[in-house]
């Protein structure tokens, strides 16, 4: 009777274990028949009845039963997970042959862009492209460029002081500085790079900025020169025609100084916000280079003259491209940004 509820059960649980569809169903049968209150255990139990050679042959049968039905949960479980590894390998497929989108592409500046074209050019007329340091010294900045100790560019309001008597540049004339100590006449060299003043900020003034400064210094350098090189920088800079003025200027710098305006690109002349309803816009201010200044750096002024000039390149960049909000040059948006 035993031995036929052994044979019974494992054919049955075999066919149960056979035709299960998912990990659940297989789980049942292994509970239903070899489980701490399964089947096969009750009849290990039920042996204990039997007499003893009978016992013996039960006891063969149930635990080739255990074991045939172990080695099959166990065939049929591997299945399982082999198809379960195949569906996720399916799902979760990646062509690692595809090109990768890679990071969105991004693009100069304007500002750069402006002084990376004016550097061309000036490499091309034999100028150097000189550098210099943000943070500079009061006699590089001031004292040098002939600006004396009471001047109104050094007050408070107008300078970023630091501790210990250095500032921020608050233009980039210091370099011609550096440049006529390091270098010596002949010299023809400019230096762009970012400049700082202590102004309260609105739509046509920034406390950070971008300078271009210019300097040639030769034998019998006169005005004409001066004029010659303006005349091409400003072509160049606006391929087309612009109208210019040449006013007196002061600064300390240099003498005779002018003041070269142009007539606002933005308003054409009858005034905006850019021009301060004036129609010119104060382009550059330039002139011949004090001796005073030429012998600061140990330059003979009996023998040596030259130009100087500065340009604003962050008042270029609104110029030539109708920006009417000094503000959002370095505003930080991407949407005003990503139009250049
Ligand atoms: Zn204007």
């Amino acid at each position: 009777m035993l031995e036929e509820s052994i044979q019974e059960l494992e054919s049955r649980s075999l066919a149960r274990i056979a035709s299960a569809a998912t990990a659940e169903e297989l789980e049942a049968v292994r509970v239903d028949a070899l489980g701490r209150k399964g089947a096969l255990t009750q009849f290990s139990k039920d042996m204990g009845k039997l007499a003893p050679e009978d016992r013996k042959r039960a006891g063969m049968l149930l635990n080739g039963a255990k074991q045939r039905l172990e080695a099959a949960l166990e065939g049929k479980k591997s299945e399982f997970d082999a198809a379960a590894l195949a569906a996720r390998l399916d799902t979760e497929w990646v062509d690692l042959t595809l090109p990768a989108p890679g990071p969105r592409r991004g693009h100069l500046h304007p500002i750069t862009r402006i002084q990376r074209e004016l550097e061309q050019l000036f490499v091309s007329l034999g100028f150097a492209v000189l550098d210099g340091p943000e943070v500079e010294t009061e006699y590089h900045n001031f004292d040098a460029l002939n600006i004396p100790p009471d001047h109104p560019a050094r007050d408070m309001q107008d300078t970023f002081w630091l501790e210990g008597g250095n500032l921020l540049r608050t233009h980039t004339s210091p370099v011609q500085v550096r440049g006529m100590e390091r270098l010596g006449p002949p010299l023809r060299m400019i230096a762009p790079g970012r400049v700082f003043r202590n102004e309260s900020v609105d739509a046509s003034h920034e406390h950070t900025f971008y300078q271009l400064e210019g300097m040639m210094i030769d034998r019998d350098v006169s005005v004409a020169h001066l004029l010659y090189f303006m005349k091409t920088l400003l072509t160049a800079i606006f391929k087309r025609e612009v109208t210019v003025r040449l006013r007196p200027g002061y600064f300390p710098f240099v003498e005779p100084g002018f003041e070269l305006d142009i007539q606002c690109l933005i308003c054409g002349g009858p005034g905006c916000a850019v021009c301060k309803q004036s129609g010119w816009v104060e382009l550059l201010p330039c002139g011949l280079v004090n001796p005073n200044v030429l012998r600061m750096s140990g330059i003979d002024p009996e023998k040596w003259g030259g130009f100087a000039f500065g340009l604003g390149l962050t008042r270029l960049v609104m110029m030539r491209y109708g920006i009417d909000d000094i503000r959002q040059l370095q505003g930080g948006d991407i949407r005003f940004l990503e139009q250049f």
